[in-house]
């Protein structure tokens, strides 16, 4: 099989042309959806035939695949510390199929067009990077090493979710059925990080960042209700109605956020990326443990990336009230959606809501806050000789880059699978400029064919310990 750049582009290109917009979460698939996906794996199996004929080949949860390479005892690489997995999704978010030069794309989002762009061989369209690239490069690394007669020491799992982007069911499943069969992996790599530059101002290496931990999630309702008995004609409103309450609950979420503190991961991040950083800010992330509670303070200021990274967040979301332009709503609620910071936990989250919304209501009203969905953050990943295979297959593949730690701020399926397993590590081996991250779930997604060229490189390298 080949792997120079232009083959690996053509058969990215392929995979996005056939568009595994992710089903909505909860029951069965339709039949429109359920062939799109077959179609998919089809193509997965052309393309990689070797890898179908090895593997243990189960179907879980809707559109999942789970494939399991039995270990033989002999080899190097990840697979001789024990079981590994490696993860990586099928699905999409929406783009736009009508429409979408309005909408800003250059190039059809489902068509995979392949053009020279400002970093060389480009491929264009939705899931180059989220998370179709990726999957391509993990597949090609494993089908190539196969075809050279590799096998793993111990089992090797792959993992390719159906439905991440709808935080579906398929990824509980693959790990419900590894929980089932009672495997432990000692290693998991999944999607978050990347190979990226422009991390710190000023900063011009480039820079692998792996999420070693996640933040937690949590959904409340907020209600704020008035005694049912209140007159609800909108000609004579109360002194105090719920709707206004809600509204004034929801500003004080915005003005008492929640304490800021800097986490070891980050500190650990700063320590590294500190002499590569030009100017007076190098020494400054250079001390970023005994400056802890400056930066934690300071970070707020710097972007809502740097503020999400030092704290839980608070985001109030959907909004409900009154039926009708001329009622009064006897009850308004608020969903709030907060992301826990890895130091924290869920509990403290709640406690902190209940006690800001309850001092900005007042007591005239009912206050009401139900919990209606919630994980707790992730443990951190382990920096040992795990860390250390993830650094070398980044040296092997990205040899300019550096690599560092990262809390991720976002929520992916890995949280599933870091029930099992105590070392899951985020990152996609892909490089992605800071146009190309936005691009990430936007327009213009896009992958250099240079970069999947690396990407399979990283795990050749992961899998053999061989750069
Ligand atoms: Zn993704």
């Amino acid at each position: 099989m080949t792997h120079d750049a232009p083959a690996l582009a053509g058969r990215l290109s392929q995979l996005v042309q056939v568009p595994t917009v992710t089903p909505p979460d909860g029951g069965p698939l339709t039949p429109e959806t359920a062939q799109v996906f077959s179609t998919f794996q089809a193509l997965l199996r052309e393309f990689y035939p070797t890898l179908f004929a090895v593997a243990e080949v189960a179907t879980v949860g809707r559109a999942g695949l789970l494939l399991r390479f039995a270990g033989t005892g002999e080899g190097t690489g990840a697979t001789a510390l024990g079981t590994v997995l490696l993860m990586a999704h099928q699905d999409v978010v929406p783009a736009p199929t009508e429409g979408w030069e309005a909408a800003g794309w250059t190039h059809p989002p489902f068509d995979g067009i392949i053009a020279d762009g400002e970093d060389g061989l480009t491929v264009y369209g939705r899931g180059t990077l989220d998370d179709k690239g990726a999957l391509l490069v993990l597949l090609e690394a494993v089908e190539d090493l196969l075809v050279e007669g590799w096998r793993p020491h111990d089992d090797l799992y792959l993992s390719l979710g159906g439905d991440e982007e709808s935080d579906g069911p398929s990824a509980v499943a693959a790990i419900a059925e590894l929980e089932r069969r009672v495997v432990k992996p000692v290693l998991v790599v999944d999607e978050g990080g990347a190979v990226t530059t422009g991390l710190v101002p000023g900063l011009t290496k480039q820079v692998a960042v792996v999420g070693v931990a996640e933040k937690g999630v949590v959904n409340l309702e907020v209600s704020v209700s008035a005694d049912p008995r209140t007159p609800a004609h909108s000609s004579t409103p109360p002194r105090r109605s719920p709707t206004a309450a809600l509204g004034r609950a929801i500003a004080a979420l915005e003005r008492h956020p929640h304490p800021a503190q800097l986490d070891d991961i980050s500190v650990r991040m700063f320590a590294e990326l500190a002499p590569y950083v030009p100017g007076p800010l190098s020494a400054v992330l250079g001390r970023a443990d005994q400056l802890r509670p400056v930066l934690a303070q300071v970070f707020p200021y710097l972007g809502a990336e740097m503020a999400a990274m030092v704290r839980t967040t608070t985001a109030a979301t959907m909004l409900t009230g009154s039926s009708a332009p001329n009622v009064l709503a006897a009850k308004a609620t608020a969903i709030v959606n907060m992301r826990v910071a890895t130091s924290s936990t869920l509990a403290d989250a709640i406690r902190h809501v209940e006690k800001v919304v309850t001092r900005a209501v007042g007591s005239s009203l009912t206050v009401d806050v139900r919990v209606l969905e919630g994980h707790e953050p992730t443990p951190v990943s382990p920096f040992d000789e795990r860390w250390d295979a993830i650094l070398a297959a980044v040296a092997g593949s990205y040899p300019d880059a550096l690599t560092v730690p990262y809390t991720m701020l976002g929520a992916s399926d890995a949280r599933h699978a870091a029930r099992i397993a105590p070392a899951v590590y985020r990152f996609s081996p892909l490089y992605m400029s800071a146009a190309q991250r936005a691009s990430v779930h936007g327009v213009d997604e896009r992958v250099t064919a240079d970069s999947l060229v690396r990407g399979v490189h990283f795990y050749r390298a992961l899998l053999t310990a061989q750069a």
